[in-house]
């Protein structure tokens, strides 16, 4: 079967027996603040979401430390904190959560068939995409050979491990002024490379950057290269403004350069933008697919925050409450035809 751009068929899926596969009603991919909310609000309108939790359970706060912009927690929250809260408060009514990886999807009919860590079909009559996104890295040789040896997205997860070390950040937005505060904790000197001479961070993260003593900011400094054979080095840097090229020794290089979606699956199903963000219909969660909904990171490159995916998993959740209500399976026969329109359906009134 091919998707709607014709450029790949589901062969593998197809190679899976569907016929005894588990039948929901509404299945969540994953775990951030935008699934964790749709479940609630799926699961508080009997829908019985089943949820998975994806390969990084808690998405991307469980790799911060404090959380001080989320509303209703006036002293801050530590990131992984706050998900086990949101997880709580979506099981307590009813969410079925387990662990596991969405790695296929077929969108061609309903109910939808989805493939769980490539061996396990599930089907369902709905389904809310909130896969998030990840970090980005340079895509140098030797910073891939070196990740998890001195190469890091995740200055929070390994900061610690640099203590009275010098370290290099790449990234001159608000993660790169964010994760080398947190480094100035353990590491004896944080340097900041930044493609430009002014800094895309708010106004107030980079006066506290600017504040902070041991950071010292390297302007128009790129990254070419990582040195070290089992451990990072250093770094080979180049000045883009007059090509200089000078090596640094440092014990660690973090990566905060912005997120890519994580929407790999959906290619050829879902409508997205040019750097994979999944498209919805304005002031709703509708994708290209009717029973299809997006929310989070996934689809939203402007905002990008905790609270504003929470507002989308709601948006998605009671987008489709509204849509299943409309749309009973039993109604569904032949639905080939509405499932691989790319008409989007007007959705429900507010
Ligand atoms: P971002 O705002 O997109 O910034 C990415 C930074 O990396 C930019 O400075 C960019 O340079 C640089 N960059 C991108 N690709 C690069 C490459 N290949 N080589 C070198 N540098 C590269 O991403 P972010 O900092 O992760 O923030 C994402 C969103 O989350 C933002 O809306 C931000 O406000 C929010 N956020 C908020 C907080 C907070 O308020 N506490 C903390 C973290 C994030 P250019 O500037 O030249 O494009």
């Amino acid at each position: 079967m091919a998707h709607s751009n014709g450029t790949s068929d589901t062969q593998a899926l197809d190679a899976l027996d569907f016929s005894d596969a588990e039948h929901r009603e509404v299945v969540i991919i994953g775990t951030g603040p935008a699934g964790w909310t749709a479940a609630l609000y799926a699961s508080r309108a009997n829908l019985e979401p089943l949820i998975y939790k994806g390969p990084e359970p808690g998405g991307q706060l469980t790799t911060t430390t404090d959380v001080e912009n989320y509303p209703g927690y006036p002293e801050g929250v530590m990131g992984p904190d706050m998900m086990q809260h949101f997880e709580q408060q979506a099981v307590r009514f009813g969410t079925d959560a387990r662990y596991g990886t969405v790695t296929d999807v077929d969108f061609s009919e309903r109910p939808f068939r989805l493939v769980v860590d490539e061996e396990t079909p599930i089907l369902a009559n709905a389904v809310i995409v909130s896969t998030g996104a990840s970090a980005r890295y340079l895509g140098l040789e030797n910073e891939q050979r070196l990740i998890g040896r001195g190469v890091s997205a995740c200055a929070t997860c390994d900061g610690a491990f640099f203590r009275d070390e010098e370290v290099l950040v790449v990234g001159g937005g608000d993660s790169a002024m964010e994760e080398s505060m947190f480094l100035t904790r353990f590491a004896s000197k944080v340097y900041v490379a930044h493609r430009r001479e002014e800094l895309r961070a708010s106004q107030i993260m980079q006066e506290r950057a600017f504040d902070n003593d041991k950071i010292e900011f390297l302007w128009n400094t790129e990254v070419i290269d990582v040195l070290g054979d089992e451990q990072v080095e250093g770094v080979k840097l180049i000045n883009n403004e007059t090509q200089a090229t000078w090596e640094k020794p440092v014990a660690a290089l973090f990566l905060a350069i912005g997120h890519t979606p994580n929407t790999e699956i959906f290619e050829g199903w879902l409508d997205m933008d040019d750097a994979g963000y999944i498209q919805t219909k304005p002031d709703s969660s509708y994708t290209n697919i009717p029973g299809v909904f997006a929310s989070g990171d996934a689809q939203d490159h402007v905002y990008r925050q905790a609270v504003t995916a929470a507002g989308t998993g709601c948006m998605a959740a009671i987008d489709a409450e509204r849509w299943l209500s409309e749309h009973p399976l039993e109604d569904e026969a032949g639905s080939t035809k509405e499932a691989s329109d790319t008409e989007k359906p007007a959705p429900a009134a507010a």
